[in-house]
């Protein structure tokens, strides 16, 4: 029986891992949940649950201190063993590391962890003692296959589906109204990451977070445009030969293997695969000069230090004010561009360089908006 805390219980993988939970109430029991908003339904949630701990928590400013403190309670509660950070943003950045260096299980579905803080995560998983496994379904897809393998890899591949606009000329794009950008064509998920999917932002994060999760060069780790969504991530060994991991689109169970990881349990409640019904699956190149955010975002990742924090924070504050609607789809990328172009850049030392960089960018972001 292991305990588990859900960090964004209220969001799309927060109800989608109480899911999971549901399913295996032999094997897992919620301990606690938080979440920045939606009190409503985390009511409802504490009532189905009666979890030992649930707070509304927002990390950046409505819960103030209170908020981050709720968080970091959550996430380093002494009943807990496995931490589902589902925080989306920069917000879940200490909860990742507060709960690393308790030395829990840290299921992470929070990318913005590895891309703004990767080598305070990197110290706070040796030194603290925890583990650290993805949630997002690429890079479980790339676990799986090397969790069979006794050799290390030589690459990896990260599937995209291309999002709402991949065949859409560059012009049309730019005008993309919020409703067209948020309609992804293969996953149901939370706002801002569905227009990281549109802009493609979410495909650099991924590689940046690949980079961190598995210690791969950015030469070693390739993007391709998968439109179907079945072939999640491909892992490719010395000898040329390529392990791929495949399934209809659904978080349930990227969510669950980071739960049991190395083990796997019966029943994912997934839909079995059907290779003839799933028919066609096709690959294509990602068009760079037209989704610019993810050539600007490798680009960061590639500058190392401080540049990923410093991408992450302009595309979160462009993104916000995208789906407010005060600021055009295309001038996301021309934010993050230019607040890149501005970044005077410099070493991941401390939390303290973390946040000033983030605070920073966001600053400039805001000025140009
Ligand atoms: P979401 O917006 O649906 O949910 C986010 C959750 O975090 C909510 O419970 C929200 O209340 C809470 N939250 C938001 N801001 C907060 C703050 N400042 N402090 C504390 N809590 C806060 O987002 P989501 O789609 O579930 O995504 C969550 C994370 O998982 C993101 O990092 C995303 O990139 C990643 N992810 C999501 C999917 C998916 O299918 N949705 C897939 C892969 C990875
Ligand atoms: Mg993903």
């Amino acid at each position: 029986m292991r305990g588990v805390a859900v960090l964004g219980s209220t969001g799309s993988i927060g109800v989608s891992t109480l899911a999971v939970l549901k399913r295996h109430p032999d094997r897992f029991r919620l301990v606690a949940i938080t979440a920045g908003s939606n009190a409503d339904r985390l009511a409802q949630q504490q009532a189905e649950w009666r979890p030992a701990f649930a707070s509304l928590a927002n990390g950046n400013g409505n819960g103030g201190t209170a908020g981050r403190a709720a968080l970091l309670e959550a996430a380093t509660h002494p009943d807990v063993d496995i931490v589902v950070n589902a925080v989306v943003g920069f917000a879940g950045l200490e909860a990742t590391l507060a709960a690393l260096w308790a030395g829990k299980r840290v299921a992470l579905a929070n990318k913005e962890s590895l891309v703004t803080g990767g080598p305070l995560v990197e110290r706070a998983r040796l030194e603290g003692g925890g583990e650290l496994v993805p949630v997002d379904s690429e890079h479980s897809a790339v676990l799986q296959c090397l969790s069979h393998a006794a050799a290390p890899c030589s690459r990896i591949i990260l599937t995209a589906s291309g999002g709402p606009f991949r065949d859409w000329e560059a012009d049309r794009i730019a005008t993309a109204t919020v409703e067209q950008a948020l309609c992804h064509p293969t996953w149901r998920m939370g706002s801002k990451i569905s227009i990281d999917s549109a802009t493609l932002a979410n495909k650099a994060l991924e590689v940046i977070e690949g980079h961190y999760l598995f210690g791969l060069p950015y030469d070693a780790i390739d993007v391709v445009v998968h439109p179907q969504s079945i072939v999640h991530g491909f892992v490719e060994f010395a000898d040329g030969s390529v392990l791929a991991q495949l399934g209809y689109p659904t978080m349930e169970l990227p969510i669950l293997y980071a739960l049991t990881h190395p083990e796997r349990l019966g029943d994912a409640g997934v839909r079995r695969f059907d290779p003839v019904a799933a028919a066609s699956l096709t690959f294509e190149p990602v068009r760079h000069e037209v989704f610019r955010a993810f050539a600007l975002g490798l680009a960061a990742g590639r500058q190392g230090g401080l540049a990923p924090t410093a991408f992450n924070a302009a595309n979160e504050v462009a993104v916000a004010r995208f789906l407010a609607n005060q600021l055009a789809f295309g001038r996301i990328a021309e934010i993050i561009e230019t607040v890149l172009a501005r970044f005077p850049g410099g070493p991941v030392s401390d939390l303290g360089d973390v946040q000033e960089a983030d605070a920073w960018a966001r600053a400039v972001a805001e000025s140009l908006i």
